[in-house]
C-alpha cells in the first residue's frame, strides 16, 4: 500500500525519486509528492492522481540544486485525497513523509493545538511532523525518539530537518529499508523502487532510527548502535517491465507456468525442505482477500488428510477469543508479508506459542522474518494489484504441504503434468476473449460450487469484481436457493465450477435450477458437456485441480476488464500490500 523513496548522496534526488515513484505505483496510491533539499532550501512538489502529473509539474518548475530528497505516494487514512493533505507535510524546521495510520492523531492534535500549533491539513501525518517540530530544539533523533513515544499505530517515516543535511528514517509495523549505493544512500518501503541503482540493502527493526549524511549511515535505537548486515536482493529489474504485454495482470498469467515448474522442480524430490504438517493436531489458516481463499482450499486439502482446520480472514482472527490447543499449527498467508491485520494474526498465534508457518512472496518481510516456518513461493515481484501468480504459487505450495502429509503416486504422476497443462490452457486468449465478449455488459454475474470448488469460484469472483468493477458474488452452490435465487434473473450470468467428483451432480442439478430461473449458465469443470458456454480443463488429482481452473478464470477477468476499458493494474480504490487494519 502506498511507498516511499528517499535518497541522501552526491547526485540531485529528482531522477531517482520520479522513478522510484513510478515503481511504486502498482502498490497503489491516490496522490503522491517530493521534497529536494540543499543547505539552504527545501521544496515540496505535490499533485494528486498519477505521478505522471506530479512528474509533469516537476518539469514545469524550476527545480533547486539538492542532494536529498524524500518522496511519497499516499493511500488516504485521514483525509481526502487533495493537494494539500498529500506528503510531504512541513511544519516548522521538520519535513517528513508516511506510510501508515496513527491512532491517536486526534488526541494529540488536540494537544498540540492547545499549544497554540496551527494545522493546514486533515492528515495524521501532519500531527507527526507537528510533534516532532514540537520537540526539535537542536538535535533530530531525539525529537523523533520523543515523537515515536507519543504515537499510536504504524509509520514508515522518511524525515529530513531544515537545520542539517542529513536523512532520517524509522519503521513501525510499516515496511522501510536502507539502500547502500557506492555515492548514497536510499530508503525505500519496496526493494523494486531502487533495484536500478542498487541490490544491497540493509533491513531495520522496528523502530530503530537510521541517521544517513553524504557518507555514512548509522543505526541505533534508544541510543545504542545497532550493526546489521548488508543484504543482496537478487529481484531482477524484468520483474519491473512489461516486457511487451499491455498490462501486468497479462504477463503475470503468462509466467505461471514456468514459476509452477520451478516450484515442482524444487520440492518434488525434496519434500523434506517443507514442513511437516503431520505432526498437528490443528490447523489454523489465516491470510485476507485471495490468500484467505488459497487458504481455504488448503482448508478442504488438509481436512481430507485428517487433520481438524479452522479458517478466518485476519481482520476477523486478531480480534476472536481464539483457544489455542496443543500442536496447533497456524499458517499465515500474504503476497507480501506485510499485510498488517495477517501480521496481528501471526503475533497473536506466536505470543499463544503456537508454532507457525508463512506462505509469503517476499523472503525480507515482517512475516517471513517472524514466523517459525517460511516457505517462499518465488513468484519474482507481483506488480497488478491483483493477484495472479501468487494465488496460483500459493495454492502449489498449499497443495504440496498436503501431499507430504499423505503421498500418493498419482498425485506425482499429474504434478508434473501441470505446468505444460496449464501453458496450454493460458494460450488460448482467443477463447477466453470470445467469452468475455458475452460478459462484459452484465452488471451482476454469480459464481457457485461445492467444497474445494466453492473456494474456487470465491477467487473467481474476487478477480472479476477487483478488476472489471462487475458485481459479482459466489455462493455454495446450495446455499443458493435459501435466498439470492431471487437475484437471478432472465440472462443472469452464472459460473458453476463443478470439479470435485463426489459433489458434481449435486452442483449440476443447482445449476439447473438457475437455469430453469432464466440465468445463462458457464459450465467449469473437466468433462464435455451439453451447456453453450464452457470452459473445459484436464481432470487431474484434486489437490492439483484448483492450478488448472483458477488461471482460466483470471483470464476471463482480464479480458472483461479489458472489453470495460478498466484500468486494469490499477483498479480504483485498491492498494496491492495493505499495510494498515
Ligand atoms: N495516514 C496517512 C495519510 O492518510 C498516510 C497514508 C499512507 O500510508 O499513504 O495521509
Amino acid at each position: 500500500m502506498c511507498g516511499i523513496i528517499g535518497y541522501i548522496g552526491k547526485e540531485n534526488p529528482k531522477e531517482f525519486l520520479i522513478e522510484g515513484l513510478k515503481k511504486l505505483e502498482y502498490r497503489g496510491y491516490d496522490s503522491a509528492g517530493i521534497a529536494l533539499k540543499n543547505k539552504t532550501e527545501t521544496q515540496i512538489i505535490k499533485s494528486v492522481g498519477k505521478i505522471s502529473s506530479l512528474e509533469e509539474k516537476v518539469n514545469n518548475e524550476k527545480i533547486i540544486e539538492a542532494n536529498i530528497g524524500i518522496a511519497h505516494t499516499r493511500w488516504a487514512t485521514h483525509g481526502i485525497p487533495s493537494e494539500v493533505n498529500a506528503h510531504p507535510h512541513k511544519v516548522g524546521k521538520i519535513t517528513l513523509v508516511h506510510n501508515g495510520i496513527i491512532e491517536n492523531a486526534k488526541e494529540l492534535k488536540e494537544e498540540l493545538q492547545k499549544e497554540n500549533v496551527e494545522f493546514k491539513t486533515t492528515t495524521d501525518t501532519e500531527v507527526i511532523a507537528a510533534l516532532m517540530n514540537y520537540y526539535y530544539k537542536d538535535d533530530v533523533k531525539a525529537a523523533i525518539e520523543k515523537t515515536i513515544k507519543r504515537l499510536k499505530g504504524s509509520y514508515a517515516l522518511a524525515i529530513i530537518c531544515d537545520d542539517c543535511e542529513k536523512l532520517y528514517a524509522i519503521r513501525c509495523e510499516s515496511p522501510l529499508i536502507l539502500g547502500v549505493k557506492e555515492d548514497g544512500f536510499f530508503v525505500t518501503s519496496d526493494i523494486g523502487a531502487i533495484i536500478n541503482h542498487t541490490n544491497k540493502y540493509v533491513l531495520l527493526g522496528e523502530n530503530e532510527i537510521v541517521e544517513m549524511d553524504y557518507n555514512n549511515y548509522k543505526i541505533t535505537k534508544n541510543g545504542q548502535e545497532i550493526k546489521r548486515e548488508i543484504n543482496i536482493s537478487d529481484l531482477k529489474d524484468k520483474d519491473n517491465n512489461l516486457q511487451g504485454y499491455e498490462h501486468y495482470m497479462m504477463k503475470e498469467i503468462m509466467e505461471e507456468p514456468v514459476l509452477v515448474d520451478n516450484i515442482i522442480r524444487k520440492y518434488k524430490d525434496n519434500l523434506d525442505l517443507l514442513p511437516d504438517l503431520k505432526k498437528y493436531k490443528h490447523i489454523h489458516i489465516v491470510g485476507c482477500g485471495s490468500a484467505y481463499y488459497a487458504g481455504m482450499i488448503g482448508k478442504y486439502l488438509f481436512e481430507d488428510d485428517g487433520i481438524k482446520v479452522e479458517i478466518d480472514v485476519a481482520s476477523e482472527y486478531r480480534y476472536r477469543n481464539i483457544i489455542y490447543e496443543k500442536d496447533t499449527l497456524v499458517i499465515l498467508i500474504s503476497q507480501s508479508g506485510e499485510t498488517a491485520d495477517t501480521i496481528a494474526a501471526m503475533r497473536k498465534a506466536n505470543s499463544n506459542n503456537a508454532d507457525t508457518l508463512a506462505i509469503v512472496n517476499v523472503e525480507t518481510s515482517t512475516i517471513a522474518r517472524e514466523c517459525t516456518y517460511k516457505v517462499l513461493i518465488e513468484a519474482g515481484r507481483e506488480v497488478a494489484v491483483a493477484t495472479t501468480k501468487a494465488f496460483i504459487l500459493q495454492v502449489l505450495i498449499i497443495s504440496l504441504l498436503s501431499y507430504k502429509i499423505k503421498e500418493d503416486k498419482k498425485y506425482l504422476e499429474d504434478l508434473v503434468k501441470i505446468p505444460q497443462q496449464l501453458k496450454v490452457l493460458l494460450d488460448k486468449s482467443g477463447f477466453y476473449k470470445k467469452l468475455a465478449d458475452s460478459i462484459y455488459k452484465h452488471e451482476d454475474v454469480f459464481f457457485i460450487g461445492r467444497r474445494i470448488d466453492y473456494a474456487i469460484s470465491m477467487e473467481g469472483s474476487l478477480k472479476l469484481k477487483e478488476v472489471s468493477y462487475i458485481h459479482s458474488d459466489s455462493y455454495q452452490a446450495g446455499e443458493l436457493k435459501h435466498g439470492t435465487i431471487s437475484l437471478i434473473n432472465d440472462g443472469t450470468i452464472v459460473f458453476a465450477i463443478v470439479t470435485d467428483e463426489e459433489t458434481h451432480d449435486k452442483t449440476i442439478s443447482n445449476l439447473e435450477e438457475v437455469i430453469s430461473r432464466g440465468a445463462h449458465p458457464i459450465y467449469v469443470g473437466t468433462e464435455e458437456c451439453s451447456y453453450e458456454s464452457s470452459i473445459i480443463v484436464p481432470k487431474v488429482h484434486k489437490k492439483l485441480q484448483p492450478l488448472l481452473v483458477v488461471p482460466t478464470l483470471q483470464m476471463i477477468a482480464y479480458y472483461v476488464a479489458y472489453k470495460r476499458g478498466c484500468d486494469i493494474d490499477k483498479p480504483k480504490n485498491l492498494a496491492k500490500s495493505v499495510t494498515v487494519e
